[in-house]
């Protein structure tokens, strides 16, 4: 098989270390792809959000494959793009890729699934939704309604943090993603994600994880687009997963199936747990990243047969093969992130890191400069191992961090801890 990938981040280095593995696969290409995609596959300049582009580059490559890694594409309709064009693809239609999109479109189908979720109500106007929040009081959750970055969710903790928010967003800081407003109830718990393949009817759960938000140890400081991850999550047991199936997934897809927009990819159910019950946080309607790179690594080259059995509609005779294993993902960051921070600095002792199926250092943002690795964002390197349990995991990944050589970097010492 002919596969192209979509994207450029870590998430999308362990796409394509994942479907290398697979003796189905003849060819890779990934678009852009990074430095480190580009020493296991082929990496091609392409503008990923554009579906007349993309249908055309895989014409012209003979793809058989494509695998869609972030969301903007998604929404873009970048999949619709490929199906009309006859080519197989793994990721929603644009109308499904609304449950990350839209999240007001995501609380009208809690709604009519019945899927426990935070209490909440929409807004189109900074008035009635300061009144509503004063009623309210804090603390409680302010989000633009669409695609933001992570960056579109307030969750203030006092009233006027609140109402600053609501200015924001309607002041225009997010542009259109906030012209529609939710105000939600605060819901307490630990969160955790698990993650579901979908093909329209069947569904499959392929695993848990749980990451670090914030930039500082101990979970504190600035948040981020993730420090670290680790799967599976303790406080995601087998009873509480069934729930969250049953509950909230299930229900989910049923209702995208009967609006006529079935959902097939892989769906990120953010969830919050307190007292054994599920309750959703948010869809997203790719892998999460960091977590992608700690689930492929538990899942190895079998993950491309589950995703092409996804694509296929073939999904209800599908098994995960698991191994009872545990793996941990530490993401090095550049200094300054996540506010300012410089791109360029030489990395050095990556080619003497001895990587195999449980010990890999994904690159996120980084691009070959005469003949070295240097960094090229603010979240550079996600280094990931894989162990029998997750102290052993974790330790492998720090051992891992031990060979590299960055001083223009940092990463947290302190990923898993709520686990271990
Ligand atoms: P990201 O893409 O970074 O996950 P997002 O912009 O899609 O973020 P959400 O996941 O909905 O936004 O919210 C971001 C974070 O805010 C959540 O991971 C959670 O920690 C917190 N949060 C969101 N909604 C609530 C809520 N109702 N109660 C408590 N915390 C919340």
């Amino acid at each position: 098989m002919n596969i192209l990938i979509l994207g450029s981040g870590g998430r999308e280095h362990s796409l394509a270390w994942a479907v290398m593995q697979n003796p189905k696969c003849d060819r890779l290409i990934v678009a852009p792809g990074n430095a480190g995609i580009a020493q296991i596959a082929e990496c091609a300049a392409l503008d990923i959000e554009n579906g007349g582009e993309v249908v055309r580059f895989a014409d012209e490559n003979a793809i058989d494959f494509v695998i869609v890694g972030p969301e903007a594409p998604l929404a873009a309709g970048v999949a619709d793009r490929l199906r009309e064009a006859g080519v197989l693809v793994f990721g929603p239609s644009a109308a499904a890729a609304r449950l990350e999109a839209s999240k007001s479109f995501t609380k009208e189908i809690c709604d009519a699934a019945n899927a426990p979720t935070a209490g909440y109500a929409r807004f189109i106007e900074a008035e009635p939704a300061k009144a509503y929040i004063k009623k309210q009081g804090a603390p409680i959750v302010v989000k633009a309604d669409g695609l933001a970055a992570g960056k579109g969710v307030i969750v203030a903790m006092d009233e006027a943090t609140a109402l600053d928010a609501i200015d924001d967003m309607f002041g225009g800081a997010f542009g259109g993603a906030g012209a529609e407003v939710v105000v939600e109830e605060f819901m307490e718990g630990e969160e955790a994600s698990l993650f579901v393949l979908c093909d329209g009817e069947s569904i499959l759960s392929i695993g848990t994880a749980q990451d670090h938000k914030r930039v500082g140890e101990g979970d504190t400081g600035l948040n981020t687009g993730g420090m670290g991850a680790y799967s599976p999550a303790p406080v995601l047991s087998a009873v509480i997963e069934e729930r969250a199936m049953n509950e909230i997934v299930r229900p989910t897809m049923a209702e995208m199936k009967r609006r006529g927009t079935p959902f097939q990819g892989v769906l990120y159910v953010g969830l919050m747990i307190k007292d054994g019950q599920p309750r959703l946080v948010e869809y997203n309607v790719r892998f999460g990243d960091p977590e992608c790179q700690v689930l492929m690594m538990r899942l190895g080259a079998q993950a491309m047969d589950l995703m092409h059995a996804a694509a296929e509609g073939r999904l209800a005779e599908a098994r995960v093969n698991w191994a009872d294993d545990h793996a941990l993902t530490v993401v090095m960051a550049a200094n300054g992130y996540p506010g300012a921070y410089q791109k360029g600095s030489v990395i050095k002792g990556l080619d003497d890191v001895s990587e195999d199926s449980g010990n890999m250092v994904f690159h996120a943002g980084t691009k070959e400069s005469d003949g070295q690795i240097v960094s090229s964002g603010g979240r550079v390197l996600n280094v990931t191992a894989r162990g029998q349990n997750l102290q052993e995991a974790r330790d492998r990944a720090y051992e891992l961090i031990d060979g590299i050589n960055w001083p223009e970097g940092f990463f947290r010492r302190d990923i898993g801890w709520r686990a271990l």
